[in-house]
């Protein structure tokens, strides 16, 4: 089987990219397999610190190989999404993770390089082929509906993504280029800065890391994809259909208890949800 970091070339010559999709249970995971397997591509499955709490780190190993051995070695990967720390880096590449991100996009830069560095460090001392993502300007911290841009996002500088990236030897890099994590509520989304993630890909040849794309619209993401985004990060667009379809369900059905009964229309929307994405992503 091609690692992730194979697949992320193969996307970068492609000019298409990998989606990543956070899960918080089982009805994310299937959603999100059968949504890439239906179109035929590679993905990434996303846990954040919080949504690794809440479905364990072994367990989120254990389910994604199994996925992977029962469907002949199909290429879904798993990512640690935002670490906040050196000691929850390490746990995801001890525990088998494909991939992690060291967030430390609200730390001082020297910092940010000074500990994901060390999460380089550590990454290839244990595992050559556990991918480390760095992050560099702030972009908000929760996947939710907003009522405004999150305060203090910023706009990475080429300098400061070149600067970091050499310092680091991170393989994945996610700067700040208009994207803001969650999405508004009642307002467009804030367009995305093409031109600088042409300028950052110039200037770090490392694959960049389009995070928080919930929100933003078709043209931007495949002109963002062009300009050298190669994954593309959505959350909160699958957070509410599954919101929503899951408070149908329990208003549609009063007397229902199996919870395998109730909680089948929440997968089929995420699972809709994801596949629109893909389409867009993947360019079909
Ligand atoms: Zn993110």
């Amino acid at each position: 089987m091609k690692n992730l970091k194979e697949y992320i070339s193969e996307a970068r010559e492609k000019g298409v990219a990998i989606g990543h999709f956070n899960i918080s249970n089982i009805e994310g995971l299937h959603a999100v397999f059968n949504a890439a397997k239906s179109l035929g591509v590679p993905v990434i499955i996303g846990v954040s610190e919080g949504e690794r709490d809440f479905v364990g780190v072994h367990e989120a190993v254990a389910l994604v190989k199994a996925i992977r051995a029962e469907n002949n070695d199909y290429p879904v990967f798993l990512n640690a999404d935002h670490t906040y720390s050196l000691g929850r880096v390490k746990e995801a590449i001890d525990v088998g993770f494909d991939a992690v991100i060291f967030d430390g996009a609200k730390l001082p830069i020297d910092e940010n390089i000074q500990i994901t560095k060390q999460c380089v460090e550590y990454a290839r001392e244990k595992n050559l082929e556990v991918l480390v993502e760095g992050e560099l300007g702030y972009i908000g911290q929760s996947s939710k509906l907003l009522s405004e841009i999150p305060k203090g996002v910023e706009l990475t500088s080429v300098e400061d993504a070149k600067k970091f990236v050499g310092e680091t030897g991170v393989d994945l890099f996610a700067p700040a280029v208009g994207n803001i994590h969650g999405m508004l509520k009642d307002m467009p989304e804030p367009r995305l800065n093409i031109e600088r993630i042409k300028e950052i890909t110039e200037a770090t040849n490392v694959p960049l890391v389009l995070h928080g794309a919930s929100g933003n619209t078709k043209e931007d993401i495949q002109a963002a994809i062009k300009a050298g985004i190669v994954i593309v990060h959505i959350n909160t667009e699958v957070r509410v259909a599954y919101r929503d379809a899951l408070r149908k369900s329990l208003a549609d059905n009063p007397d229902e208890v199996a919870p395998y009964k109730l909680n089948k229309p929440d997968v089929e929307a995420m699972e809709k949800v994801v596949k629109e994405k893909l389409r867009i992503f993947n360019f079909i």
